[in-house]
């Protein structure tokens, strides 16, 4: 088999003639010790949505981390739409990176996190226009039309003059994912989105997430705890143990036919 038709027996996603946006390549992490990744291969095709799913411990933040640079691996390398972080290509040849290359690839990536980090002395409409206007230099306007664009697709423009405290749990993190979208990222990261919040408002945060993916060519990586979200969203699943990825395919797969003992244990844990 080639390594294309492999790539594609693991996804539902149609990767023909696409080259990944991400590729992490033998990329291995430690902290002290503890060896958290171990030689991670990992591509992520334009609009594709992968979920990460796995036990704690397993290593599937320190990957988000990395992507977004809060971290640097001990190994291997890490390519984000052909660029290299860490290092650029200068004349042919790889050199350490500077802040300004870091920021540019940072800005290809929104992030959400566990908790959401809006500025609680902002209104939610100007927690959604500081980046655009400061870091991609957009003008007031534009970037007011955006974000209100943003906010009604998370379904909270009626309360873009509020401020984050009156809001609950779920409605800060559907601004969060439109404040993350606002910057038109090429790939969207979440890191357990909902794992902090209230069990009743878990549902409105995937629903957003859901409609973003269904409505365009978003590329996701998505690390859940939900696995029925992951089964309804995601084109690849990929299942993480002990800092290496054990098993991953289409959901249909690997969720009705998984073929590790762990992962079946793992499975059998939601039930
Ligand atoms: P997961 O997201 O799957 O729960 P993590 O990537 O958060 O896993 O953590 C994997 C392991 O790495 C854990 O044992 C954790 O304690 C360790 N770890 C993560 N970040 C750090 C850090 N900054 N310093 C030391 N150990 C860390």
């Amino acid at each position: 088999m080639t390594e294309a038709t492999e790539a594609q027996d693991l996804t539902a996603f149609d990767i023909d003639g696409k080259e990944p946006i991400i590729k992490y390549r033998n990329v291995s992490k430690s902290f002290g010790d503890n060896e958290v990744l171990k030689g991670i291969d990992f591509d992520l095709y334009p609009g594709e949505r992968v979920a990460i799913i796995g036990p704690s411990g397993s290593g599937k933040t320190t990957l988000a981390r990395l992507l977004m640079t809060l971290e640097t691996p001990s190994e291997g390398t890490i390519e984000v739409d052909g660029r290299h972080l860490w290092h650029k290509e200068v004349n042919g040849k790889l050199v350490p990176a500077d802040e300004k290359h870091l920021h540019k690839i940072r800005g290809d990536i929104g992030m959400v996190f566990q908790h959401f980090n809006l500025f609680p002395h902002m209104s939610i409409l100007r927690n959604c226009i500081e980046a655009p206007i400061k870091v991609l230099g957009l003008s007031k306007k534009e970037a007011v039309e955006r974000a209100k664009k943003m906010l009604d697709k998370v379904g909270m423009l009626e309360k873009a003059d509020d401020y984050p405290a009156s809001l609950s749990g779920g409605q800060q993190q559907r601004v969060a994912i439109a404040r993350a979208l606002v910057m038109r990222p090429k790939v969207m990261l979440f890191d357990e989105p909902t794992s902090a919040l209230d069990p009743e408002t878990v549902g409105e945060v995937l629903n957003v997430i859901k409609d973003i993916a269904k409505q365009g060519d978003m590329s996701m990586m998505l690390i859940t705890h939900e696995m029925s979200f992951a089964r309804d969203v995601a084109d690849r699943v990929c299942f993480f143990d002990e800092g290496r990825i054990q098993e991953q395919g289409p959901p249909s797969k690997l969720f009705a036919h998984p073929e590790t003992e762990r992962l079946r244990d793992f499975l059998k844990s939601f039930h």
